[in-house]
């Protein structure tokens, strides 16, 4: 077994503790990979509060992971020891349905299995995350990490930047569309520079004035202000495709009001409490209100390539791993610009 350190809630709101547990070795399609940085997404903070009622404890959260190949098992041709590897939402799925067939592994028939708060599949041991010294994966789970990027900023690509990067993707935004980004954080940060990468002209709707200057550096070419009524009205009917990646209960319907006809409002953030609208406010402009979810192991990759191409990483805080719980305090005071990283090899000298 491998001796692992990590961060664990024992419980329900808890606040993280260092931990000993051991890792199980690498099978022969499997990489064991050291734990270099990991980032901390709004969804560490609600798994560890259970704000979704299905968290598993005690919990090593953790899904944005930056690691180095140590060992490979016999079978592995796509790592050498060495080589830098990622980590990201999930860590297993059927592989043989209808979705994981076509690289949807998110949408599997029969559930993918996330990276931490979970059983590892198949089995009933609880798989601990990547605030830890260590990560054992298939793989074909695994990702391949640009050189050009610098590896602690490159780890908020494996969830919040390829959550942001798919719905654009799918939805086909490029040269020229008019989208809004609504809720500049780790997803909304990420999600302004693919847009504008993409070609797209780029406005964040944020409920922090003071974010302005930041959302033009980041490539935004106009900023609306949501509780500004006057901007909000001025905004009506403006974008072919509006990113809601808002982490707290607020108005979808006034997001609504912004997207023109045939238009798209696609939510990835995940408030606690159901959304309402109106059906009118969908029906006069035939509009489309739609989600997403994460992304699967091909785009994954194709993001990643493409940050590598375009010189995106995340704009990050990096912190030792100690200093895990004041992240979290701090996350949920909105105190973050725009990302928070664990420097996890802290844990292991
Ligand atoms: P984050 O860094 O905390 O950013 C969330 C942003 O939402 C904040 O920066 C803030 O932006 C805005 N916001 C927060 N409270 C608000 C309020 N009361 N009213 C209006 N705006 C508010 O969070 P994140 O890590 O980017 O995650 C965002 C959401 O996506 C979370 O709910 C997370 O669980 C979810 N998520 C979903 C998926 C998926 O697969 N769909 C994957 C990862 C994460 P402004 O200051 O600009 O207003
Ligand atoms: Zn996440």
């Amino acid at each position: 077994m491998i001796l692992s350190k990590g961060y664990v809630a024992d419980r329900a709101r808890a606040p993280l503790r260092e931990f000993d547990f051991e890792r199980r070795p690498a099978r022969a399609s499997e990489v064991l990979l050291e734990i270099l940085y990991c980032g901390i997404c709004h969804s560490d903070v609600a798994m560890v509060d259970n704000d979704w009622g299905f968290s598993l404890f005690p919990m090593v959260p953790g899904h944005e992971m930056i690691g180095r190949v140590t060992t490979c098992g016999a079978e592995v041709t796509k790592f050498q020891p060495g080589d830098i590897a990622a980590v990201g939402c999930m860590s297993e799925s059927c592989r043989d349905c209808s979705h994981c067939r076509v690289g949807l592994e998110q949408y599997c028939d029969h559930i993918s299995t996330p990276s931490f708060s979970t059983y590892e599949r198949g089995t009933t041991n609880l798989l601990f995350g990547g605030f830890s010294s260590s990560y054992v994966v298939d793989q074909r789970f695994a990702l391949k990490v640009p050189s050009s990027l610098d590896p602690a900023a490159a780890a908020p690509l494996l969830c919040a930047g390829i959550t942001t990067y798919s719905p654009l993707r799918h939805w086909k935004v490029g040269r020229g569309d008019r989208v809004a980004i609504a809720g500049l954080g780790g997803l909304g940060h990420l999600a302004v520079k693919f847009a504008r990468a993409m070609g797209a002209e780029v406005t964040v709707i944020t409920s922090s004035p003071g974010k302005r200057d930041d959302a033009l550096r980041l490539g935004a070419s106009d900023v609306v202000v949501s509780s500004d009524s006057a901007q909000m009205t001025a905004g009506a009917g403006s974008f072919k495709f509006l990113l809601d990646t808002i982490s707290a209960d607020h108005s979808v319907e006034a997001l609504l009001r912004l997207v023109r006809t045939d238009g798209t409002l696609c939510i990835v953030g995940v408030p606690s409490t159901p959304i309402a609208f109106s059906s009118m406010a969908l029906a006069a402009g035939r509009k489309s209100i739609c989600g997403s979810g994460m992304g699967g192991l091909p785009e994954t990759q194709e993001m990643l390539d493409f940050c590598g191409e375009h010189g995106i990483s995340a704009d990050i805080e990096l912190l030792p791993a100690q200093a895990v719980n004041d992240a979290f305090h701090r996350l949920k005071k909105h105190d973050v610009k725009y990302r928070f990283v664990l420097d996890m090899r802290s844990l292991s000298r």
